[in-house]
């Protein structure tokens, strides 16, 4: 296997492995370490080119350093992808050599499951690595992050409803779902419990006719989605897809959903708050996961009713993200970003001061040795 550092401004680490005779194409990127271990699932995906994939993980990376820093996880910011296609078998050889890559960063970069990525595959891959959270519970593990996180989106999801409807209760809203893998199927089932119509759409049509048959959603064709006249459309699938062409399409008036970097570009925020569409920035909303796995590396343990607990707090902080963007004048994604980069500043100012408050008293234990 050939592993390549690459120099990348504004991260701590980028690595790309290639072994072409299992088939292994992939990117690590650390985005930043201030807060802890930078955490982030392994995303399998057939990227069209290899900038694409790098595009993906550098963005991904930097959004799980803003999602921890936000969900005060104690853990930093970075992800990998494998260009691959997830539906094809992944072999043990390229989860082996996956392990291995993930060994050369000493355990900087932690990972766990992402879109394409399964807890079985992260299974093999752990066979090679110990730095591999979410393995199932009896593997001492906290399990499949995806319910949590799609408790997460749902508790955030009515926070977003109360300040549009001045009433958190979904009974009766629609909702428009993107997608409905492992995070849509779970949102779908909180949203159909609380009384809400569903529409729905997925690559995978076996996926979209089991949120129909569990769920009565109404299945819709995959570009259809942004056309659909709801009160929430919750994007579950793949980032980049509130951009330019989609924004005016809406006829929503939230938009929340577990999907990473939904964004194309940061003034896509300001495109949507211009068209009246509260927008529940996706590392806030979707930090069920992360928080669920996040404890796996607390001193006391994993312990799922703190995880819970602190998965409901969710609302309480995007109701803080809604409040500072509307006094500040700023755009709900400006204003987590804001909320981030102070827990990052704030966080290397208690570094700076433990060391140099560490570097006074070993000075003065030296002069009173002379
Ligand atoms: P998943 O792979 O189980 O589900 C994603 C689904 O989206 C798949 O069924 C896929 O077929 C579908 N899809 C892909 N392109 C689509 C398109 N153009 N239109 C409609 N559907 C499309 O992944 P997941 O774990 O459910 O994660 C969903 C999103 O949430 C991802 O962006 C992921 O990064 C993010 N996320 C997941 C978690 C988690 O706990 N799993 C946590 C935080 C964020």
């Amino acid at each position: 296997m050939k592993i390549t550092a690459l120099d990348v401004p504004g991260y701590e680490k980028v690595m790309r492995a290639d072994d072409p005779q299992v088939g292994l194409k992939a990117f690590i990127a650390v985005h930043d370490t201030t807060l802890g271990p930078a955490l982030g699932g392994m995303r399998f995906w057939p990227y069209a080119s290899e900038q694409d994939a790098m595009t993906d993980v550098l963005r991904l990376a930097e959004g799980m350093t803003y999602k921890s820093a936000v969900a005060e996880t104690g853990l930093g910011g970075g992800k990998s992808v494998v260009v691959a296609d997830p539906r094809m078998k992944k072999s043990p050889a390229l989860l082996h050599a996956m392990g291995k890559f993930i060994n050369e960063l000493g355990g900087k970069y932690i990972t766990a499951e992402d879109v394409g990525c399964t807890v079985e595959d992260l299974l093999v891959v752990a066979e090679e690595t110990k730095f591999v959270t979410g393995l199932p519970r009896e593997r001492g593990g906290s399990g499949d992050p995806s319910p949590f996180t799609a408790l997460g989106v749902y508790t955030g999801l009515k926070a977003a409803a109360e300040v549009t409807y001045h009433n958190d209760n979904l009974a009766g809203k629609t909702v428009a779902v993107q997608g409905s893998g492992h995070v849509g199927y779970w949102l779908c089932k909180h949203l159909f419990e609380a009384g809400a119509r569903l529409y729905v759409t997925d690559v995978r049509p076996e996926r979209t006719e089991r949120v129909k048959k569990e769920f009565k959603a109404v299945v819709v064709e995959l570009d259809d989605i942004f056309d659909v006249a709801c009160d929430i459309f919750a994007p579950c699938a793949l980032g980049g897809i509130l951009n330019d062409t989609t924004i005016p399409r809406l006829r929503c008036k939230i938009v929340g959903g577990a999907a990473n970097n939904q964004l194309l570009e940061s003034r896509h925020a300001d495109a949507l708050q211009a068209r009246g569409i509260l927008y529940a920035p996706d590392y806030v909303i979707n930090a069920g996961g992360i928080i669920n796995i996040g404890l796996e590396l607390d001193p006391k343990g994993y312990d799922e009713c703190r995880a819970l607990e602190r998965i409901k707090h969710i609302g309480a902080v995007l109701k803080d993200v809604f409040t500072t963007a509307t006094a500040n004048r700023i755009s709900t994604d400006k204003a987590a970003k804001e909320v981030a980069l102070r827990k990052l500043r704030d966080a290397k100012l208690r570094t700076d001061a433990a060391s140099s408050v560490g570097a006074g008293a070993k000075a003065r234990d030296k002069s009173k040795a002379r």
